[in-house]
């Protein structure tokens, strides 16, 4: 059966003290709690070799917020899947809106960077989803399916099993206004259903669909509460040892 997941996404925030202080804040505050979803934590690049050292021994994941779409070479700024793997990260944030929107990375290489990732045994965490404009002419279905089908379906039934998926509308990305849990669940059943059509009934059961878009303690519980929502990718209330513990205990 799927897991739950909830995953913190620090994005371009915290020096690396003050990042490590963090994951030093989360882990306390986790410990000798029973929690019933997988913890993660992605951070900058620069962060992930000291956030694994600090979260070791315990079962908090680490990942990366993006990776390369190249394996090696004259790439200069670049950073490999390989590279994200041997930190000792497990996770790595694919095709995030910010990068989508502002670093135009396209459906062709947010593909390669699946694969890539894949072959370093990282799990990528899959975001899709609508910008407002999209939402209000009724294209959320179409634009969502076609974010899904364009980078991901050319995997096999096997490798598609370890991939995680985020829906994360763009409009509720940082902006307080978060999508109804009724709104999610909708989205979640048809991203569920788009799956099954290629994969069938087993492997779209089996696929973890988070959501993302100003989740914070207040609302996670009747998020999570909906059979297709699998957890939270979390922004802005992952930066707080006491928010993200808040969203890690609502289910
Ligand atoms: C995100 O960027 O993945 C996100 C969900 O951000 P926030 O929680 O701040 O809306």
């Amino acid at each position: 059966m799927r897991k739950n997941i909830v995953a913190g996404n620090w994005k371009m925030n915290t020096t690396l003290q003050e990042g490590v202080a963090l994951a030093n804040e989360i882990k306390e505050a986790l410990n000798g709690v029973e929690t019933k979803c997988d913890v993660v934590i992605a951070t900058p690049f620069t962060h992930l070799v000291s956030v694994v050292a600090a979260v070791e021994g315990t079962s908090i994941g680490v990942g990366a917020e993006n990776c390369a779409d190249k394996t090696e070479g004259a790439f200069t700024g670049e950073v490999s899947a390989k590279m994200v793997a041997s930190t000792g990260a497990q996770y790595v944030i694919l095709g995030h809106s910010e990068r989508r929107a502002y670093y135009h990375e396209t459906p062709e290489v947010l593909k390669e960077k699946v694969l890539l990732a894949l072959e370093n045994n990282l799990t990528p965490i899959f975001c899709v989803g609508e910008v407002l404009a999209e939402r209000e002419a009724g294209e959320h279905f179409n634009v969502v399916a076609a974010q899904v089908k364009e980078s991901l379906f050319n995997l096999t039934a096997d490798e598609f099993s370890k991939i995680v998926i985020a829906y994360e509308p763009v409009w509720a990305i940082g902006t307080g206004k978060t999508a109804t849990a009724d709104q999610a669940q909708e989205i979640h059943a048809f991203i569920r259903q788009t799956i099954a059509e290629k994969y069938g009934n087993e492997v779209a059961d089996n696929t973890s669909i988070l959501y993302g878009g100003s989740c914070k303690p207040s609302n996670a519980g009747e998020l999570f509460a909906k059979p297709d929502v699998d957890g939270g990718l979390i922004g802005g209330a992952a930066l707080k040892a006491d928010s993200f513990l808040g969203i890690i205990t609502a289910f």
